[in-house]
């Protein structure tokens, strides 16, 4: 690992010289009637800036969510400074698209009186999709995938799939960014803490919403896998499964149990993926989902660097592989050579014992 310097390219600011009273716009995702994991990772990056922070919540229960899910938080370590939540009930934010929001953002941004300097979203499909948008249309160089917040124009982010990391500073005046979820641990809530937030409806009209999309672009369905394990992105145990499984009976007899015994959300390789063992929305790695749990189970893995890309931030790593050369025991805090056909069945079984 070595670290780079790099400067984000300049470009022609489009707002505010000089600011008094500087504050942090973040975009907060739901799920259903709670503020979703990776969006309490952004509040908690916000948090380092150390100034105030403005929510914005949107959709049908946003009203609901706003009264309810913020004003018990709070961040042991940092200053957590929530100071308003900017809310619009409304079916069509249901699914944030870019084309929907992005003027609306743009508009909020631009507007002095919300004197914001910052606006940082998740790493999602959701904040991938509507930063590059409202950057392009404050003509501003956004900053993608922040792991750390130096000082609040410097940021560090992974480049080449995670191998390197780069220490980018922005000339800019407004610095817009998604965050890195994995990287950040969920401000939590604790119903003895009662802050006094300021909360406001946005007022939207209709044409804001369709005046960037044209109505060309609308939300048709989404195709979810359930399942009864945690979900993958932010669950704090992950085992996951490779091509050492050799089918996908074996992955679902010998992984989903010992998942099952500690309470863990299943992960594969992409090899798995490929094989057809699990569902590719369980793929962990460069061009999977990135993640960093307390502990994380590799099992009959290679570790590949593309793999080692999605999880080698993770406190915790075990591995358990036939070869005791494998790139997966250099990262690995604890190794078990050899036979997963052997050792799992004892592993789950010791582990289910334990929990009786
Ligand atoms: C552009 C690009 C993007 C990629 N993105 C990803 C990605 O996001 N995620 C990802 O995972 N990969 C990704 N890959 C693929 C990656 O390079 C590897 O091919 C893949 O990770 C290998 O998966 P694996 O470790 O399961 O399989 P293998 O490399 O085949 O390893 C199988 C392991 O199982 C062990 N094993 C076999 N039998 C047993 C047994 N009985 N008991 C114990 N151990 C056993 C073997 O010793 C071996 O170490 C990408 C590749 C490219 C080119």
């Amino acid at each position: 690992m070595f670290k780079v310097s790099a400067r984000a390219f300049p470009r022609r600011s489009p707002i505010f010289s000089s600011k008094c009273f500087a504050s942090t716009l973040t975009l907060i995702e739901t799920n259903g009637s709670k503020i979703s994991p990776a969006s309490l990772s952004t509040l908690n990056a916000a948090s380092k800036l150390n100034q105030p922070i403005t929510c914005l919540v949107l959709g049908s229960d946003a009203k609901k969510i706003s009264e309810s899910e913020f004003k018990n938080l709070e961040l042991s370590s940092s200053n957590l400074k929530i100071s308003k939540i900017l809310y619009n009930e409304n079916s069509n934010f249901d699914h944030l698209l870019a084309e929907n929001i992005s003027n609306i953002l743009t508009n909020l941004i631009n507007d002095s009186k919300n004197d914001i300097t910052h606006f940082f979203a998740n790493s999602s499909s959701i904040g991938k999709n509507i930063i590059p948008r409202v950057a392009a249309l404050l003509d501003v160089q956004p900053i993608s995938d922040i792991i750390n917040i130096k000082d609040s124009k410097t940021f560090i982010r992974p480049i080449y799939a995670g191998n390197a990391i780069a220490t980018v500073e922005s000339s800019d005046k407004l610095i817009l960014s998604t965050i890195r979820s994995s990287a950040f641990s969920q401000i939590s809530s604790d119903s003895s803490i009662n802050n006094s937030i300021v909360i406001e409806e946005l007022p939207i009209n209709d044409s804001d919403i369709t005046s960037n999309n044209d109505n060309k672009i609308t939300w048709v369905s989404e195709s979810l896998t359930k399942s009864e394990r945690p979900d993958l992105s932010s669950a704090k145990v992950v085992v996951s499964g490779g091509r050492g499984l050799k089918s996908k009976e074996n992955f679902d007899k010998l992984i989903d149990p010992l998942a099952k015994a500690l309470n863990a959300a299943v992960g594969a390789s992409r090899a798995a993926v490929d094989a057809g063992f699990v569902d590719n929305s369980l793929q962990v790695g460069q061009t999977g989902k990135v993640i960093a749990p307390d502990l994380y189970f590799a099992i009959g893995i290679s570790g590949a660097i593309q793999h080692l890309a999605g999880m080698k931030d993770s406190k915790t790593i075990v591995a358990i592989n036939k070869l005791e050369d494998e790139p997966i025991y250099k990262i690995a805090d604890y190794g078990l050579v050899g036979d997963l056909f052997e050792i799992l069945p004892e592993l789950t079984e010791k582990i289910s014992a334990l929990k009786k």
